[in-house]
């Protein structure tokens, strides 16, 4: 089994060594993602500093570099799913689908690396792995997987919330004599499934796509079902021409629209509770939601679905009801509907054709619920009810989300306190994008930020927004350092916790809430205030002079202003 990322050295002509060695950067930046991209234009382009981006992939995309696994595609329309801060881009560039898929989107961040000419200020095939903050030269000492080190005042993190596949958990999997992927870390040249046995394990929104997509090819396709999921129609089809027009003719209302909006999108049906409706008005609510796609029923039905159980029990029945519609077979579709935890606790899978796979004859679910996987074998899959031979498998078992790749830089802050001890039980933030004793330091749609509930790339660019303007700040009053308070860090941690508790979804068992990863902190990494209220506090703590940090050693008041 590979190493869950490409493990590249350095090689060639690095940066590292290009830039003179006793140089401090400016700012330096995780990752070549929307986060990093962003990043590099608007600290080297709008500000005129010296800036570096660094990334494990040998190319730009993040996400949609690496999970290149069939049917992965973005789950919010692409008109949404885009960069806004540039209107000549988004004026220029056409999308031939609603909902983009993988190579496209990976087109898209590619056209935007040359269109900004981002790729001379990146440096590839880098993996960082230590970042010691000196309280003495008041900047970050980077380290290189390859033993080169640089120096940075500021750091911007964009090394994206779902970008660790979690470790491979199945005894023997490097014996396994077939073929085996991993979806987070999926080949470049394209995989045969044609006349072949393949596995696959999970039934996250990986692999209920990778599941739709590959059931088409496969000779056989059976799946390891450990939880059922609350996968609903995207509704994607080829872009209309006439709807394209009309957003482009209104962007930047849109786009405002979509920054008040809870996910980020601009959806606009939401009505108060399932439960102040008849059934009758409820059922077609949902049938025009389900019918319409996208993250409607989910996020645009009614507005108590995440917060009052039974109302959430009204759209899980529903959407179960719906799945039984769509499998032939009673027991198939009975062990496919999803029971003990509400709709909307994990992040909901959008689908195509997901539920009509198990019509067909190549296909076999397996409940691995009842009988857990024992072990991967030379020749396939052992569970505790029985074995199965394959040529190939699939491990779509998800991600180390949000804390695992900020863990994987090896940070160490003021005092030689190292970013592990501090988050022993769980994240500790100030407003999802700073953390107190590790000064200049800014974590993109870091955890208890609406980040992943929020459509990302308008949450990256609120973020890199907030950072940069935090940076010019400094600079504009010749000081050196900021971070946040401690007391409004706890305040934060606990608002965010308290937020979380208000909801359904600490009771479910999902990666929102750190419980995929045997051993992680179970709290709830996800602000769940929204983004409207969250950029509103962040707006005041802006306004308020950075209230809450403290810059170079003194604490703004939260009465400042
Ligand atoms: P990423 O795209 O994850 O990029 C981070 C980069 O940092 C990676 O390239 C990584 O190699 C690099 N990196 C990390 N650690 C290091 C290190 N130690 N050294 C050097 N480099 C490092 N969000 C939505 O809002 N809508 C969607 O439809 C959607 N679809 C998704 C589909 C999939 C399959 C997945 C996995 C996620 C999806 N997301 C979606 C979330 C998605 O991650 C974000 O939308 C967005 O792409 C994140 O961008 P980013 O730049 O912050 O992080
Ligand atoms: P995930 O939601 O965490 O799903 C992982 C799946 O693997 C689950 O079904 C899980 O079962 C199963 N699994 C993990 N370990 C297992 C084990 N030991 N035995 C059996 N089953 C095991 O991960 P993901 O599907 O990669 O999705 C992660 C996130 O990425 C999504 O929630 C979404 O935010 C983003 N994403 C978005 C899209 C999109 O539509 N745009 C597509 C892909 C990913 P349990 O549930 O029982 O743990």
């Amino acid at each position: 089994m590979a190493d869950s990322r490409e493990n590249q050295t350095t090689s060639g002509s690095s940066m590292t060594e290009a830039f003179p060695g006793d140089a401090v950067l400016d700012v330096l930046i995780v990752g070549a993602g929307f986060a990093g991209l962003y990043a590099l234009h608007k600290v080297r382009d709008q500000m005129g500093l010296t800036v570096r981006a660094f990334d494990i992939a040998s190319d730009v995309g993040g996400t949609w570099y690496w999970n290149r696994y069939p049917g992965a595609r973005c789950d919010i329309e692409s008109i949404h799913y885009s960069y806004s801060f540039s209107d000549e881009l988004q004026q220029e560039w056409e999308w031939s689908e609603k909902f983009a898929a993988q190579p496209e989107i990976l087109r898209y961040l590619n056209h935007v690396a040359d269109r900004f000419d981002l790729r001379r200020d990146i440096q590839f095939n880098t993996r960082i792995t230590s970042m010691v903050w000196s309280e003495q030269q008041k900047h970050w000492q980077v380290g290189f997987e390859d033993g080169a080190s640089i120096s940075a005042r500021f750091i911007i993190s964009g090394a994206g919330n779902l970008s660790v596949p979690k470790t491979p958990e199945f005894q023997g999997i490097d014996d396994f004599q077939g073929e085996v992927y991993l979806t987070g870390n999926w080949p470049h040249t394209p995989v045969d499934f044609a006349g072949k046995r393949v596995g696959i394990v999970g039934t996250g929104s990986t692999g209920i796509q990778a599941i739709s997509a590959i059931a088409k090819e496969a000779g056989s396709l059976t799946v390891f079902q450990r939880t059922p999921n609350y996968a609903t129609p995207i509704g994607n089809g080829p872009a209309d021409p006439q709807e394209i027009s009309e957003v482009k003719a209104n962007y930047p209302a849109i786009r405002e629209a979509s920054r008040n909006h809870f996910l980020g999108v601009p959806y606009s049906d939401v009505q108060p509770s399932a439960l102040a409706v008849t059934a009758d008005e409820r059922r077609a609510t949902f049938d025009n939601r389900w019918d319409r796609g996208g993250f409607r029923l989910f996020i645009d039905s009614y507005q108590d679905i995440l917060v009052n159980k039974d109302a959430n029990d009204t759209i899980s029945d529903y959407i179960r009801e719906r799945i039984h519609e769509r499998v032939n077979d009673p027991a198939v579709a009975e062990l496919l509907a999803p029971k003990g935890y509400a709709y909307g606790t994990k992040r909901p899978p959008l689908e195509t054709n997901y539920y009509e796979v198990y019509n067909q004859d190549n296909v076999t679910l397996v409940d691995v619920r009842r009988a857990p996987i024992d072990s991967v074998t030379r020749t396939g899959v052992k569970t505790s009810e029985g074995e199965y031979e394959f040529d190939v498998l699939i491990l779509a078992t998800g991600f180390d989300a949000m804390t695992g790749p900020l863990m994987a830089l090896g940070i160490v802050g003021r005092n030689g306190r190292t970013l592990q001890e501090k988050w022993a039980h769980g994240p500790q933030t100030y407003l999802g994008i700073s953390v107190s004793e590790f000064p200049n330091l800014f974590l993109i749609t870091g955890p208890q930020s609406p980040s992943v509930l929020y459509n990302m790339p308008l949450a990256i660019e609120d973020h890199v927004d907030f950072a940069t303007d935090a940076i010019q700040y400094l600079r504009d009053r010749n000081l050196d350092a900021i971070e946040p308070d401690e007391t409004s860090e706890a305040q934060w941690v606990q608002h965010a916790n308290e937020l979380a508790a208000a909801t359904l979804l600490p009771g479910t068992d999902s990666w929102y809430m750190g419980a995929n990863i045997p051993g992680k902190p179970r709290k709830c990494l996800v602000y769940l205030g929204g983004a409207p209220t969250y950029r509103k506090i962040c707006a005041d703590v802006v306004e308020g002079g950075y209230e809450g940090f403290v810059l170079d050693g003194a604490k703004v008041p939260a009465t400042a202003n």
